[in-house]
């Protein structure tokens, strides 16, 4: 099974994709973490991506086609994928199918979880991370027993430099201009599967795997 979850930066697209994942055994492709490992690794690509990334915009289609085709053409022979932040403009959505469709493949269901811009603001303005252990931590949901400070390492917590509320911001436009057609184009093609992800995980869970089953 190939699966595509949409959803707004901050929808818990990242939660519910390692989940899918560990239930139907699909290999778990985020487009956004792979940037970050290549920013890590300092590569190239990372190093084309970064300034992108830290304004909340978009890397260019043909970068990120070029990345995502290559980790899902190693998916060959196995139980299938899942993209998790990709595709992200239609440009990407109509580049995805065209190579799926060279391979023999396709996509069987796109997930759009969906979450008010408030909600979501909310959620990735107050998510901090350990640089060191790499914990999250929620100042609402999940707060550290010191504000700022790791409960297990002691070191200064951490906000992702694109967490920040004015791009926050940023994101969410570029969410609203960019990625909501790519709705309408599955939608048009008769995959497209939508869930409330207001509730909890477990909640939002059910519901994801409930429309991937049916
Ligand atoms: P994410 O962690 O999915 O929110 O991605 C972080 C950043 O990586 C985004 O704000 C974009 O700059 C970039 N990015 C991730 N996926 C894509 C994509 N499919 N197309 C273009 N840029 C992307």
């Amino acid at each position: 099974m190939n699966v595509v979850l949409l959803g707004p930066p901050g929808a818990g697209k990242g939660t519910q994709a390692v989940r899918m994942c560990e239930v139907f055994g699909l290999k778990h492709l985020s487009s956004g973490d792979i940037l970050r490992a290549e920013r890590k690794a300092h590569s190239e690509l990372g190093r084309q991506a970064q300034d992108y990334m830290d304004r909340g915009v978009l890397v260019p289609d043909d970068l990120i086609l070029a990345m995502m085709m290559e980790h899902i053409s190693r998916c060959e022979g196995g139980t299938g994928f899942l993209l998790d932040g990709f595709p992200r403009t239609v440009v990407q959505a109509r580049g995805l199918d065209e190579r799926l469709g060279e391979r023999g493949w396709k996509l069987d269901a796109v997930v759009d979880i969906t979450v008010a811009d408030e909600e979501v603001t909310k959620r990735l303005t107050g998510r901090w991370t350990c640089p060191k252990d790499g914990r999250i931590y929620h100042e609402l949901f999940s707060a550290p027993a010191k504000a700022g400070v790791c409960d297990d390492c002691g070191e200064a917590l951490t906000r992702r430099k694109d967490d920040e509320p004015d791009v926050v911001g940023q994101r969410l436009r570029t969410y609203h201009a960019e990625t909501e057609p790519v709705k309408t184009y599955y939608e048009d093609r008769g995959v497209l599967r939508t869930v409330d992800g207001g509730g909890t995980a477990d909640e939002v869970a059910a519901l994801t795997k409930e429309v991937c089953r049916t």
